[in-house]
């Protein structure tokens, strides 16, 4: 069925890859465990991962063509825990460039097609992941979120996008962007697909150090919330004209709606709003700079064929393999990580996101939730962007937040616009609520 929906959606490129015959063998075997009484919590789902997540002897290139004809020569904790409760893994799906970008427009592979709009862009960086959802080609996916990139475009196409606590998830086998921003996350159909996929992959890891010890909570058996909830709304994001109409009005329904039910709803200022975009993109392109130093023509995939010395063969490999967006990103990294400049940028930045952290922490003592749109507006048209890349940084300012302070966030479908475009709504959480806040997020749903 699910191999059938990617032939018929061939069109709107979100797969990169397909693993036909190998999904078929992998079906066939969860069906004679379903048999024979032995099958994992996930016998029978069907999952596409991200271009950025590493399965063991399939190509991974995060959308780009440095990686061109690497393998991977082992399989991310992530997917290999949904692998052990039998999953399928049936395709890699297409993304930005090192999970760079907010439209998908962004990849060696071309751009992805919205499927509720060919002519408007899926969102990014997990473009062809959330495309993949809302399309009926597989069941679930998994993207990677390093400042909004699996619950934008779970919001462009109508899907659910959870970016997890930071810590929450092991990063092993996950291509770098900004390592200490980026977290991989489930996108689904429903909240509880995602609830469940959650609790499968979480969990401390040996293979990567930064992921907390603290145990999992079983999401699932939580998704019953009773009782009132403490929430506060970004007033900007529903009286500034920045933000689409649309997007105001369902969002305030929403607000309305909880009051009504009895929830405390207030409006909060978050005096760092304006701060955390330029925080957001210093600190992850210095990380982004640095981690991207490893694609240097002699260890991974693409090496140019007009190296003639070791100088030569870095400077070619990177020029012709790296797109606009990828090289403008080291270039911005390696610059405010440059000794001149290193406190005025990267240690500033620093501070700032430390201030960030404390103002999230306060709010979170006085509040359960903070609710706000997960973007300014609906999915835009391809090509209306590209040229202007600071407009493509402005739609990252409801998401990046959780990336700064490290808090989970979901976003979650709130109705459509006049044209049927897909609008969604975001729930952030305390640091490691994942819980309550899929509990709640599922009450609204
Ligand atoms: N759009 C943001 C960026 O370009 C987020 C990307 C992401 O989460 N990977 O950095």
């Amino acid at each position: 069925h699910y191999l059938q929906k990617i032939e018929s959606n061939k069109h709107l490129n979100a797969f990169v890859e397909v693993y036909g015959e190998e999904a078929k063998m992998a079906a066939m075997a969860v069906d004679e465990k379903i048999t024979s009484g032995k099958a994992g919590k996930l016998a029978g789902l069907v999952l596409g991962l991200k271009d950025v997540l590493s399965y063991q002897g399939h190509g991974v290139q995060a959308g780009s063509k440095i990686l061109e004809g690497y393998q991977a020569p082992y399989t991310a904790t992530a997917v290999q825990r949904l692998l052990d409760e039998d999953a399928i893994v049936i395709g890699r799906q297409n993304c930005d460039e090192f999970a760079m970008g907010s439209s998908n427009e962004n990849s060696s592979f071309g751009p992805v097609l919205n499927a509720a709009d060919v002519t408007k862009v899926p969102g990014g960086s997990s473009g062809g992941s959330a495309v993949a959802v809302q399309a009926g080609m597989c069941h679930a996916s998994l993207g990677s979120d390093t400042g909004g990139s699996v619950r934008q475009p779970a919001a462009f196409c109508g899907v659910v996008g959870v970016k997890p606590s930071y810590g929450r998830v092991s990063r092993y086998g996950l291509i770098a962007y900004a390592s200490s921003f980026d977290c991989i996350g489930p996108i689904t159909k429903s909240v509880e697909d995602a609830a469940l996929i959650l609790e499968i992959m979480a969990g401390a890891d040996d293979f990567d150090s930064t992921v907390s010890e603290k145990p999992v909570p079983a999401y699932t058996s939580a998704l019953n919330w009773t009782g009132k909830a403490r929430i506060g709304y970004i007033q900007e994001a529903i009286e500034s004209e920045a933000i689409s109409y649309e997007i105001r009005q369902q969002t305030i329904e929403v607000l309305n709606r909880l009051r009504a039910e009895g929830h405390e709803v207030e409006p909060v200022k978050i005096s760092l709003l304006d701060s955390l975009l330029p925080t957001y993109y210093i600190l992850t392109t210095a990380e982004a700079s640095s981690n991207l130093s490893r694609f240097d023509g002699v260890r991974y995939g693409y090496r140019s064929p007009e190296s003639k010395d070791l100088e030569s063969m870095y400077k070619k490999t990177r020029t012709e393999a790296f797109g606009d967006e990828v090289r403008r990103r080291i270039l911005l990294g390696t610059f405010v990580l440059s000794a001149n400049y290193y406190d005025a940028y990267y240690t500033k930045a620093q501070r700032v996101r430390r201030l960030v952290r404390e103002e999230t922490d306060k709010f979170f003592k006085q509040f359960d939730f903070l609710i706000s749109p997960v973007t300014p507006t609906t999915a835009f048209t391809i090509g209306e962007k590209t040229e202007d890349p600071l407009q493509m940084y402005l739609a990252d300012i409801f998401t990046v937040q959780a990336n700064v302070v490290g808090n989970p966030a979901v976003s979650i479908p709130n109705g459509l616009d006049d044209n049927g475009m897909p609008i969604g709504i975001q729930i952030m959480a305390p640091y490691f609520g994942e819980e309550k806040m899929l509990a709640f997020t599922s009450y609204l749903t």
